[in-house]
């Protein structure tokens, strides 16, 4: 029995190694992927790492730190999830990316921690363009004033922006959001003034839309269910 359950284990680190070559053969070399190991265990984790993808996302804060000490590589931790401000102080130092900033409210929370750490925290800034009741974000007429505030903020360094893409099939509608995303980030990168504009992260695109996120410009998708496909 043992010996059948480890020859399906090594089946399926290579299902996944094969999963990533796939993904990454779909994407030019300049747009990283992110790999959303969200609900999936340390040894699938590992798989990930082992295959050569070290960026990582998790959306939750208790997952994401539990994996971080058993996880074996040089992985950049990516928090992609909804985030309450009491888990502010937890993520900042931690995580090389926070991908979720979606209110004022955040953006304040990031800053005092992050001063209090005496770090730099890079984040994105996150939109909810398909004005789903479920999901967080600001709206779209918010840029300006999230992007005023952000640069007010000493240990922000504000990356670029970040979606999710509409819940349908319709590729039209699914172009559209992804380029106005795109619209708003080319927007920002000449009005961000903080020291040096470091703004180079268009991240969207998952394991349904992620064709359509990079014709459209994304530099950074998120893509899970398809990594792990069995
Ligand atoms: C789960 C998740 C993903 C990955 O989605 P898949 O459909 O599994 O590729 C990407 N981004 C966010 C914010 C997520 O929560």
């Amino acid at each position: 029995m043992e010996i059948v359950s480890e020859k399906s284990d090594l089946d399926y680190r290579e299902k996944i190694q094969r999963n990533i070559e796939k993904i990454k053969s779909d994407i030019p070399d300049d747009v990283t992927l992110v790999a959303v190991t969200k609900m999936h265990t340390v040894n699938e984790t590992q798989a990930v790492v082992d295959a050569g993808v070290y960026d990582l996302g998790e959306n939750r804060e208790q997952d994401l730190m539990a994996k971080k000490d058993k996880i074996q590589g040089p992985v950049r931790w990516h928090f992609i999830g909804h985030l309450q401000t009491n888990k502010v102080k937890y993520l900042v130092g931690q995580v090389a990316l926070i991908h979720s900033i979606s209110s004022m409210k955040l953006i304040n929370k990031v800053e005092t921690e992050s001063e209090k750490k005496d770090v730099v925290t890079d984040i994105l800034l996150q939109f909810n363009l398909a004005d789903e009741d479920t999901k967080s974000g600001f709206d779209a007429t918010e840029l300006d004033a999230a992007v005023s505030r952000v640069a007010q903020c000493a240990h922000i360094r504000l990356r670029g922006l970040m979606c999710i893409g509409p819940m349908t099939e319709n590729s039209d509608k699914i172009h559209k959001i992804f380029a106005q995303l795109k619209q708003m980030y080319d927007k920002i990168k000449i009005t961000y003034k903080n020291g040096d504009n470091e703004i180079d992260t268009l991240s969207m695109g998952m394991t349904n839309d992620y064709p359509i996120a990079v014709e459209e410009g994304a530099t950074m998708i998120r893509v899970g269910r398809k990594i792990f496909e069995r």
